[in-house]
């Protein structure tokens, strides 16, 4: 039976909303069909203040208010991330079909395996990974790596490689860079890209890594970022590099003129940052560490900037921008 307070609340649910039935099971009132769908929820948290009734009536009545709760907060959590459409309990089931992924993903990267089966691109040989010591104490190699990928940066990799080997002849160590003037250095890493600049920032990082790393990188994302000269896709490769581990995707320009090319970021991308932060919202973690040397030879030998070699791309018949390239030729 209801109780007195029960069956008040009961008589003004009843006012507020037009249930097309009700039961009365125990002490509880079950809401059949309402008619109000908008307002389900709110009527449901005020049906529970009835809640006097079996165990067993507590419990589905409990369940279903959870499952409301929970729709509640997906929707809630789509919208905040920018998501269309919303959740019902006949679809909660299928949340995960939510998640944005390109078509055919999984058949283009082994398209691009195949491309790459050789590894013959000048990453596979001359890549910032290619460039340190690895005979050397372990805090000098890791400088090897930050220095080679400082250097790389809208530099060809033969460019960068040449001038590393340079470099390490002359001494590739903390105390010794500082201990170079401008000039020397300079004529070492020459014609690598913006060498002025590069010069500036390689002795004001390796002045940072003596005084506040005792001549060490610093091993994470966030400290290698602060470092001059030093940018997330850096941070990301380097901690890969030299630390071993793997932090992020590092989307260089060919990571990101393919991916856009691909579409394989929901939307168009205007920075290598942006398509990193796109590309990682879905592709599985164990690809982030191949897809960067997968991708950069890629660009390197057919995906190239200018005049890609869609005719003998396997992905021709999958690639959006591969598709529309071939028909403005026909
Ligand atoms: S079809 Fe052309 S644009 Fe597309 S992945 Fe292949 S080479 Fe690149």
């Amino acid at each position: 039976m209801l109780s007195e307070a029960g069956k008040v609340i009961g008589t003004e649910l009843s006012k507020k909303y037009s249930f097309r039935s009700r039961k009365q099971i125990g002490s509880q009132i079950r809401i059949e069909e309402p008619v109000d769908q908008k307002e389900k929820s709110s009527r449901e948290n005020e049906l529970l203040i009835l809640k006097k009734g079996s165990t067993k009536e507590k419990t589905s009545k409990r369940q279903h208010l959870s499952i409301a709760y929970e729709e509640r907060m997906l929707n809630d959590s789509l919208q905040k991330e920018g998501l269309k459409g919303s959740v019902s309990g006949a679809t909660r089931t299928e949340s995960k079909k939510l998640k944005w992924e390109p078509d055919n993903w999984r058949e283009v990267i082994n398209n691009i395996r195949e491309m790459r089966r050789q590894r013959d691109a000048p990453v596979d040989t001359m890549g910032c990974d290619k460039c340190a010591d690895e005979s050397a104490p372990p805090k000098e190699t890791r400088y090897h790596s930050l220095v080679s990928l400082m250097l790389s940066s809208q530099t060809k990799d033969a460019v960068t490689y040449a001038a590393m080997q340079k470099l390490r002849q002359h001494g590739l160590t903390v105390p010794n860079v500082l201990n170079t003037d401008d000039k020397t250095l300079g004529q070492l890493i020459y014609p690598v890209s913006f060498w002025k600049s590069k010069v500036n920032y390689i002795k004001r990082t390796t002045q940072i890594l003596q005084d506040e790393y005792d001549g060490d990188i610093p091993d994470s994302v966030e400290k290698l970022c602060k470092l001059p000269g030093v940018g997330p896709k850096m941070a990301h490769l380097c901690m890969k590099t030299a630390w071993g581990i793997l932090t992020g995707i590092g989307v260089d320009t060919h990571v990101h003129r393919i991916s856009n090319r691909l579409g394989w970021v929901k939307k168009a991308t205007k920075t290598p940052e942006a398509t990193r932060i796109a590309l990682e919202a879905w592709l599985p973690t164990e690809l982030w560490d191949e897809v960067n040397n997968l991708m950069v030879g890629f660009g390197q030998q057919l995906c190239k900037p200018v005049n890609p070699l869609c005719s003998t791309c396997l992905n021709r018949n999958l690639c959006p921008f591969g598709q529309l390239h071939s028909r403005g030729k026909q």
